[in-house]
């Protein structure tokens, strides 16, 4: 029932960039994982974790990618460090319309960060040599309502892009064709 809690495991990756030496394993490692079928290919570009890289100032930033937006936020800040000013969307998790980032490269379709479900520890943590990427567990009360499966978010984003009825309609083309 909505509203009510339950006690949950909570996962988190503690991110220290001042050990992070922009490697870049995190984006193989979690895009080879997540291939279909597994480690059958390797592609940054679908990795749910990117790496901002400023050789030059010595900077890396991993970035985890988070919750699908279905449009731009209107409150935006920009970042200097180190003397660079930063674009305002440079750190943001959101899989968002104003961007590439965060989706599947060939169908546009959002990506997130699952933390590996399934494996024993997340694949970016464990490829991490530098120990840049700490996993860290703590219980916490929650919602009971559960989360929006990446399916749902995958036909949101598409209903977002094509609109509802398009999408209707392609749905039932496709079962009559079975
Ligand atoms: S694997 Fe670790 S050190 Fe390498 S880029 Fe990713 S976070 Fe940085
Ligand atoms: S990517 Fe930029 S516009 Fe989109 S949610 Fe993030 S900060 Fe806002
Ligand atoms: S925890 Fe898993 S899904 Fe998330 S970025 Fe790391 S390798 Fe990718």
């Amino acid at each position: 029932m909505k509203g009510e809690k339950k006690k949950k495991i909570v996962k988190t990756i503690r991110i220290d960039v001042e050990k992070c030496n922009g490697c870049r394993a995190c984006e193989v490692i979690c895009s080879a994982s997540h291939a279909e079928p597994k480690y059958s290919s390797n592609n940054p570009a679908r990795a749910r974790i990117r790496v901002i890289c400023e050789p030059y100032k010595d900077i890396y930033v991993p970035v985890y990618a988070g919750d699908y937006a279905p449009a731009e936020c209107a409150g935006r800040d920009k970042y200097t460090i180190d003397g660079k000013e930063y674009d305002e969307c440079s750190f943001c998790r959101a899989s968002c319309p104003s961007r590439d980032e965060f989706k599947e490269p060939d169908s546009g379709l959002p990506l997130k960060c699952d933390m590996c479900e399934g494996e024993d520890e997340p694949m970016c943590v464990k490829w991490c040599l530098a120990d840049a990427l700490v996993l860290e567990e703590r219980e916490e009360e929650v919602d009971e309502e559960e989360e929006q499966e990446e399916l749902a978010v995958g036909l949101e984003s598409l209903a977002d892009k094509y609109g509802l009825d398009k999408i209707i309609d392609t749905l039932t083309r496709l079962s009559k064709k079975e």
